[in-house]
């Protein structure tokens, strides 16, 4: 059993910002990056919204560049994946794919994930046409067709998001109601560039592939109903079908809202447990960017940072 002053889990923006913080406190910060390092950000395509880099950065570079920084200040990254945690002792307890740990304090960036619709064609098209966020992806579909799946608020959202870049954007919801509040369902019927597909699942998502390098053209669609089957040209699919949170470990230990997100206390990445704390998606429905998870990292390295200062002088 090793044991560290902070352990933090999860490397997306969040977690690495957070190791970057730490490393610099002199907490030598452990961080275990689980089963996908980088988080979502090695699933999109080129990120040009994340301030310093005008002329775009990609997803895995990004996350490299982070690592590199916090391990130039004394982080440890390992490549191991957190399987169970107790949060009721002191230190806590932390057992991984590969080993076990003891922390004073822990850092939660376990991030979120979009859901998918299960499709082996749509994990084929990803970063290649498929995207789950209109914000990272949507200024790459200038003057083409796309479409968005879901009927929900995010939908709708990414749906009015896409018509300054897109000729034409079709939702394609499972159901003829969507479930999104009044007032976007009213923003988004009012927009002449947003087309509804009713009652619509997609079957399957197509493309080309020339050199290795895959485009998608279109997706068939099958009416639930009447079950017809039809095609959409497309050049962008954005699936926007919700998102959950990566807190299966800690239900029971932590406080969650009532879809899953850890609870964070006022402005602080402070948690229900003293000495846990909380940044990134997982606790962030709302912004979900790469930014303000790289943000409420940094918070999260502060908090913890003071809360050991007075945990380890008492
Ligand atoms: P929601 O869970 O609200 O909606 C998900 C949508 O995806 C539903 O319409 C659902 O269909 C559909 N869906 C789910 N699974 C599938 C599937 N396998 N195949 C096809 N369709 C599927 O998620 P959102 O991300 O939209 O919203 C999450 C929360 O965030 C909500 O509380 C929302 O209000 C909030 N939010 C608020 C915003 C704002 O106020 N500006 C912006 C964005 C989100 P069905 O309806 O049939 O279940």
């Amino acid at each position: 059993m090793e044991h560290r002053t902070v352990v933090i889990i999860g490397s997306g923006p969040a977690g690495l910002t957070a190791a970057v913080y730490c490393a610099r406190a002199d907490l030598a910060p452990l961080v275990l990056e689980g089963a996908q390092p980088g988080g979502q950000l090695t699933i999109t395509t080129e990120i040009e919204n994340f301030p310093g880099f005008p002329e775009g950065i990609s997803g895995s570079r990004l996350t490299e560049e982070i690592r590199r920084q916090a391990v130039r200040f004394g982080a440890e990254c390992r490549f191991e994946t957190v399987m169970d945690v107790n949060l009721l002792v002191r230190p806590f307890r932390l057992s991984t794919d590969q080993s076990r740990y003891t922390a004073d304090a822990l850092i939660i960036a376990t991030g979120a994930s979009a859901r998918s619709l299960g499709l082996e064609s749509e994990i084929r098209f990803r970063g290649a046409g498929v995207s789950a966020c209109a914000t990272c992806d949507g200024f790459f579909f200038k003057g083409l067709d796309v479409a968005v799946v879901g009927g929900g608020d995010t939908a709708l959202e990414e749906a009015i998001f896409l018509t300054r870049f897109a000729t034409k954007v079709t939702v394609i919801h499972r159901r003829d109601e969507l479930r999104a509040s009044k007032i976007m369902q009213e923003r988004a019927k009012r927009n002449p560039k947003i087309e509804f597909l009713w009652n619509s699942v997609i079957e399957e998502v197509c493309g080309t592939e020339e050199n290795g390098i895959r485009r998608l053209t279109h997706v068939r669609i099958r009416n639930v109903q009447t079950g017809e089957t039809g095609t959409l040209h497309v050049s962008g699919l954005f699936i926007a079908i919700g998102h959950t949170p990566n807190t299966r470990l800690f239900g029971g230990q932590l406080d969650l809202d009532d879809q899953g997100y850890i609870r964070t206390i006022g402005k602080s990445s402070r948690t229900s447990v003293d000495g846990v704390f909380a940044c990134g998606d997982v606790q962030d429905s709302v912004y979900r960017q790469a930014v303000t998870a790289a943000g409420s990292g940094c918070m999260a390295a502060i908090d913890a940072e003071r809360w050991l200062s007075e945990f380890l002088d008492r």
